[in-house]
């Protein structure tokens, strides 16, 4: 019998397994499973010359935890690129990638269909340390050259954007930049490095709301960061200054989400394309954004760079007045109203692209809503949503 008591762990796993294996040494821990919750600030050492040595493994709480590091180790795996780190939030995850490519002088490029609060680093944090920030459409492409200047140091790209989901062409912008060495990050929550991996791309930074599909279940808030061999340096050492660190609990729910995290996308992925293509036919419907869908304007590009779409969608009504669509959402029983997605359960928002984008007009021709589909049937879903338009045909 092989020893079991040793990593022997072969290459060339597919992802379903990786996602299995990774980040794990059980006979570390007496054979335990899952890396256990390791709580701790103090790290002892036995002697003067290990203190000042730092022989050990470990030094301080905040610069190192078996837990924590078990699942970027895991992530490092996942992502492909040099090394992971964790944060506190997604939203902590973009502000300290861009702190640590960016300095004084320095000019962003920021796509204009990025996450609201990540424009507000830019607007608000990064303008006071003199970073300016150019937003562009994210239907750009090769065209991005033509906004590059000589202290353009970094292109930030979230692809599809996660209301109004334009699928980015990233292999031309990464193109682009590697022109003129500049460095790319991506915040690529809605795919995952399941759907789609940003450093096989050339993206030297990969960002994800862990909140989302890694955790899976709504009950924590992380963000991590995944850097190639040219930047993980920079991010490491920044992250660290700044003094970021996660709880061991929020680690160890990201962990036990990364084991499902294929199976719960898969579901997600066809519940997701069974309640679009339902609110396709519907007539109260104007059009369904799902970049999986034949029909969406970034179909091709969609096509040709993911693997897969996963469970967040927006749909366009048929112009109606606000207190129909209101009564729309009222009514829906299984579609909880409330911000983030990514969980097992399903949600829905209204919103307008147009009260922050700067660089780009939208024009989606009716009131807009964004599901995220569940795990839950999706028949129940699809009847749920039924009775909405009900609803909505009354308040009219
Ligand atoms: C939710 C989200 C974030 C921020 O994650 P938090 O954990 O809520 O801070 C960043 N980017 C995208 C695309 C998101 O959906």
């Amino acid at each position: 019998m092989a020893n079991k008591t040793k990593s022997t762990v072969p290459g060339n796993l597919a992802m379903e397994t990786e996602l299995v294996l990774a980040g794990r040494d059980p006979f570390r821990h007496d054979g335990f499973v899952n890396t256990p919750i390791v709580r701790g600030s103090t790290v002892l050492s036995p002697t003067v010359a290990d203190l000042e040595g730092h022989t050990g493994r470990y030094t301080y709480g905040r610069r190192g935890n078996p837990t924590v590091e078990s699942l970027e180790a895991a992530l490092t795996r996942i992502e492909g690129g040099a090394g992971v780190v964790l944060t506190p939030s997604g939203l902590s995850a973009v502000s300290v990638a861009l702190l640590a490519v960016l300095k004084a002088g320095d000019h962003l490029l920021m796509v204009d269909s990025a996450y609201q609060p990540t424009r507000r680093i830019c607007d608000e944090v990064l303008t006071r340390y003199g970073i300016e920030t150019t937003y562009y459409d994210p239907l750009i492409g090769g065209g991005i050259a033509d906004l590059i200047r000589a202290n353009t140091r970094a292109i930030f790209l979230e692809s599809p954007g996660s209301q109004s989901f334009e699928i980015q062409d990233v292999p031309a912008i990464v193109a682009a930049a590697a022109a003129h060495d500049i460095t790319t990050l991506m915040d690529n929550t809605w795919a995952t490095p399941l759907f789609f991996r940003p450093h096989d791309f050339g993206v030297d930074v990969s960002i994800q709301a862990g909140t989302k599909y890694l955790g899976g279940h709504s009950d924590l808030n992380i963000g991590t960061i995944s850097a190639n061999a040219r930047t993980f340096r920079r991010v490491h050492l920044t992250h660290g200054d700044l003094g970021m660190t996660v709880a061991p609990e929020d680690a160890f729910l990201a962990a036990r989400g990364l084991r499902t995290m294929a199976v719960r996308l898969e579901r997600h992925q066809q519940s997701a394309l069974t309640v679009a293509r339902w609110l396709v036919a519907r007539p109260e419907v104007l059009k369904v954004l799902h970049p999986a869908l034949p029909e969406h304007p970034s179909h091709a590009l969609w096509k040709r760079d993911f693997k897969g779409a996963s469970g967040l969608f927006s749909v366009i009504l048929q112009p109606a007045p606000k207190l129909a669509v209101d009564a729309f959402l009222d009514s829906l029983a299984l579609f909880g109203l409330g911000y983030s997605w990514g969980g097992f359960e399903s949600l829905a928002i209204p919103f307008d692209c147009n009260s922050y984008r700067t660089a780009t007009r939208w024009n989606p021709g009716g009131p807009a809503i964004r599901l995220q589909i569940g795990l839950e049937d999706p028949a129940d879903l699809i009847a749920d949503l039924d009775s909405g338009f009900a609803a909505l045909a009354a308040a009219r």
